[in-house]
């Protein structure tokens, strides 16, 4: 049994978008086939763990964002991610996990997975389990979650969990809109399924101009080369999503496209000036939203806190 050597431990992880969501057919066993480039922006989950005497999970979020879809029980995937992370290395302690929620819920951020992410990461360092083989243990909890791991841009092959750090040579800025009603990722991809119902899918692939347009730095390359194949079945059962994307466009946005399953959009600024100025012009002016901004791409789930057994606390910085 490993030594436990925390008694507190605060990890953030952040959001993800996705740069390129290629979506290919459904398969016999219910799953798509993604090829995905995915971006870590700076809108961010801050998860703290400690001991408990009880497997419990609480939950805070920031303004305007609504937590009610969010499981307080054993579903909640923080919680699923601790207690199998404990069942692997065979520790019976049980942990009471607190959420501080930046990353809007059910909004195509892969907030849950952010969560997921963070307290794997927390939790190996407050039992002292080695914190280099969490990615196996991520993508079972989901096909996000590894990537929650890794940050910066990476592409995600299979269902999005075999990641691969791409070069990005930009700071790219980000204008997000988000809405409190929030797109179920099953009911999205249901969609998706019926609007191709009979067509052939092809097989997704990661674009190499968005590969070459990463690398060049430049965002107006980046902002060409956007892609969701998700994006008409989300804009399928929230026609309503059409004009918010009118709304970035008519605002001077490069690019404009939903975010994974929806229902947030996205909106690609030339610099962070711009990015002021597009969310000052959308503000206001889409019923429902909330205006964010972020930029990116920024690192996977970051220890920031972490108080030692004997009380020292530290930034998180020690090993
Ligand atoms: P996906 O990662 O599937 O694309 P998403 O980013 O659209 O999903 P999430 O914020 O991850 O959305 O939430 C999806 C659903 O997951 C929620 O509606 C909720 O029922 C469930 N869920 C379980 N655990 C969590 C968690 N820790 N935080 C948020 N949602 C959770």
């Amino acid at each position: 049994m490993p030594e436990p050597r925390a008694r507190e431990v605060v990890v953030r992880a952040p959001a993800k978008i996705n740069l390129h969501l290629g979506v290919g057919g459904v398969r016999e066993d219910g799953f798509h086939p993604l090829a995905t480039v995915y971006q870590a922006i700076a809108l961010f989950s801050t998860v703290t763990v400690v001991p408990a005497d009880q497997w419990a999970v609480t939950c805070r979020a920031e303004p305007g964002i609504a937590v009610d879809q969010v499981p307080l029980g054993p579903t909640n995937l923080a919680l699923r991610a601790a207690r199998l992370l404990a069942e692997r290395h065979g520790i019976e302690k049980p942990v009471a996990i607190h959420l501080d929620k930046g990353i809007p819920v059910a909004g195509g951020l892969a907030g849950g997975s952010a969560d997921a992410a963070a307290t794997l990461l927390a939790c190996a360092h407050l039992w002292g389990l080695p914190t280099d083989d969490l990615a196996g243990l991520a993508a079972e909890l989901g096909s996000d979650v590894p990537f929650g791991l890794v940050g910066g841009t990476a592409s995600g092959l299979g269902r999005g969990e075999v990641i691969a750090p791409l070069v990005d040579n930009g700071e790219h800025h980000w204008v997000l809109l988000t809405f409190e009603d929030g797109l179920s990722t099953p009911a999205v991809y249901a969609e998706f399924d019926a609007l191709h119902d009979g067509l052939e899918v092809p097989e997704p692939v990661i674009p190499d101009a968005l590969v070459s347009a990463l690398a060049s730095g430049s965002s107006t390359a980046l902002g060409g080369v956007l892609g969701n194949d998700l994006q008409e079945a989300a804009l399928s059962l929230r026609p309503a999503l059409d004009d918010v994307l009118r709304a970035g466009r008519e605002a001077g946005a490069l690019a404009g496209l939903v975010s994974g399953s929806g229902p947030t959009c996205l909106f690609l600024a030339r610099d962070m000036a711009h990015r002021v100025e597009l969310a000052d012009r959308l503000a206001g002016g889409v019923a429902g939203a909330k205006v964010l901004t972020a930029h990116g791409p920024v690192p996977g789930a970051t220890v920031v806190g972490l108080t030692l057994l004997d009380g020292t606390t530290t930034d998180g910085r020690v090993e």
